[in-house]
């Protein structure tokens, strides 16, 4: 991985990634290209159920079965929340099957869990979120999770915006402990 790294946390349940998610839905504009990598169970489809609530989604964010896109809209105004999940995915020549083109032609905020499918249609300037089990496992810590959320190209779209993000999570963490 190059590219600069905007944020790392550790997460101890599902919930705890689903409220990293909300955080992050909340700041999402049109135009946002999300990408969530990590192995199977990793907690992608946690992390966009969450961003899904932050954004203020009507209908719960969830792991797409057979439709490989799903849009999701919102009470507040006309924006779109598209998620995708490439896993099923072949080739990137199947993107074409699945509208990749309309889907980010910049008028949706997208999450997309197994970009790495796609690769060559990702935007420069997409943040990444990699969620992956601690190299160690201790006892008792099977739910860890290690999140790294980073942009491979210029960062000044996500870097105010993630700081924003810290901010609120530690407000969050406080506000649990009290
Ligand atoms: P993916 O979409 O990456 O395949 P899912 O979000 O569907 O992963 O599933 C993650 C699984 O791991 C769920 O069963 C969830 O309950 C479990 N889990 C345990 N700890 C965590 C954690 N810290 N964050 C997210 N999921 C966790
Ligand atoms: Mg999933």
């Amino acid at each position: 991985m190059t590219g600069a790294v905007l944020l790392t946390a550790r997460t101890d349940s599902r919930a705890q990634t689903v409220r990293v998610g909300r955080a992050l839905g909340a700041l999402l504009r049109p135009g946002d290209v999300v990408c969530l990598s990590g192995d199977l169970g990793a907690g992608k489809t946690a992390f966009a159920s969450g961003a899904g609530l932050g954004w203020g989604a009507v209908e719960p964010v969830s792991s797409p079965t057979f439709v490989i896109a799903h849009e999701h809209h919102r009470r507040a105004d006309a924006a779109r929340l598209i998620h995708i999940d490439c896993y099923r995915l072949e080739s990137a020549d199947q993107a074409d099957s699945i509208g990749l083109e309309d889907i980010l032609d910049g008028s949706a905020a997208v999450l997309i869990e197994w970009p790495e499918r796609i690769g060559p249609w990702l935007p420069a300037d997409a943040l990444w979120v990699r969620l992956e089990l601690p190299e160690e496992t201790s006892e008792g810590a099977e739910d860890a999770r290690m999140l790294t959320l980073y942009s491979l190209g210029p960062a000044e779209r996500w870097a105010g915006r993630i700081g924003d993000l810290a901010a609120a999570l530690k407000e969050d963490a406080h506000a649990a402990r009290d």
